[in-house]
């Protein structure tokens, strides 16, 4: 990056130009199969960015289920053999098995086997029968993986797929580096995960657009706007990855009770809380978990989990419900044409 700009002096101009003020640092890669910017204000802003990048890299080369030279292909193509997986692996596991155990096993990353069955792996979309998901099913569960200091062995059958976490803790490691190069404010949009440290530079809220799940194609069609500062949100949708097939459609969030795409009555499931250690994995976990989950159960889970989160749910019968700890931090989206509610 730095190369760059010196090949131009005017954008080198430019660039000191706002790193002494309010204008923005801002990159823009393609990791995680998914498009992420950063963003961020300050003198180390540009430093802080390519660090970033080179984070979120290196997380897509550890945690990414279709490189054969990952960490998590090493461990899912060991054949039921121990795996030295480091550190960093082991201890996502165990934060899953967590997250999976809290859910009741809504969320679980050993459906890996079930998703490549649909085809969400390759792309390469079919509709397996429900003999050959039960099969399959039988080697999902977080017990089948087994987890001794950094060392992982998966039970013959089973492969697992960080897929529904993964993003979001790699927004947890772009706000450390933020705050790591002392800056005060930026955000980190991965997909569907956004992390926000500080407010904006006028001292406002930073904005964010939650997507109206039934308009997935315009961008600027939203559901609901959240206002926050020091937070994370997190959507999940059955609008982000799906394929249809005979009139029906399947979507990539499966529920492993059945191994089919969670009918749940929702379209998405977004999760609010505050930027602290660890708060965007969760989010990230838990977006998944709830959509499976469906409305109610996942009102439940809020009020009963003991974690501190906030919910906004777009269902299919037309309503956005927002839970009320968002009261000043969510906003209608004017003529969405949901039913807003509010719920504890
Ligand atoms: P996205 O990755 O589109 O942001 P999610 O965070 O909800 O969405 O993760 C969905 C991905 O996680 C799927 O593509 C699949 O790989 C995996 N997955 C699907 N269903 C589940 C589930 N119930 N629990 C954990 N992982 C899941
Ligand atoms: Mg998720």
């Amino acid at each position: 990056m730095k190369k760059k700009l010196l090949c131009f002096p005017l954008l080198l101009i430019l660039a000191l130009l706002s790193a002494c003020g309010d204008e923005p640092e801002r990159v823009q890669i393609i990791a995680m199969d998914t498009v992420m910017t950063f963003q961020t204000y300050g003198k180390a802003a540009e430093d802080a960015l390519v660090d970033a990048s080179a984070e979120v890299r290196r997380l897509d080369a550890l945690l990414s289920r279709t490189d054969p030279e990952s960490a998590v292909s090493r461990v899912n193509s060991a054949g039921g053999a121990p795996v030295e997986a480091g550190a960093e692996l082991s201890e996502l596991l165990e934060t899953a098995a967590e997250y999976s155990r809290m859910s009741g096993g809504a969320f679980d990353i050993t459906l890996a086997p079930v998703s490549s069955a649909w085809g969400f792996t390759t792309d390469s979309y079919r509709v397996p029968s429900q003999a050959e998901l039960d099969a399959l099913l039988a080697h999902v569960g977080m017990e089948h993986v087994h987890v001794s200091g950094d060392t992982v062995t998966l039970d013959g059958g089973t492969q697992i797929d960080l897929g529904a976490i993964a993003k979001g803790y790699a927004a947890d490691r772009v706000l450390d580096l933020y705050r790591e190069a002392g800056l005060e404010r930026g955000w980190a949009a991965l997909g569907g995960n956004v992390a926000a440290l500080g407010c904006r530079p006028d001292g406002e809220p930073w904005e964010i657009g939650i997507q109206d799940p039934n308009r997935p194609d315009d961008g600027n069609a939203y559901a609901g706007l959240l206002y926050l500062e020091d937070a994370c949100a997190v959507t999940s949708g059955s609008y982000q990855r799906y394929f249809e097939q005979d009139g029906r459609r399947y979507h990539h969030i499966l529920d492993p009770a059945t191994g089919a795409p969670a009918d749940s009555g929702l379209l998405s499931v977004t999760v609010v809380a505050d930027a602290e250690a660890g708060s965007g994995a969760m989010c990230d976990a838990l977006s998944t978990a709830l959509f499976v989950m469906g409305e109610e159960k996942a009102l439940d889970f809020r009020r009963e989990s003991g974690l501190d989160f906030e919910l906004v749910l777009v269902t299919e019968d037309g309503r956005v419900v927002a839970t009320a700890g968002l009261e000043g931090r969510f906003a209608p989206a004017e003529g969405s044409g949901y039913a807003y509610e509010t719920v504890s």
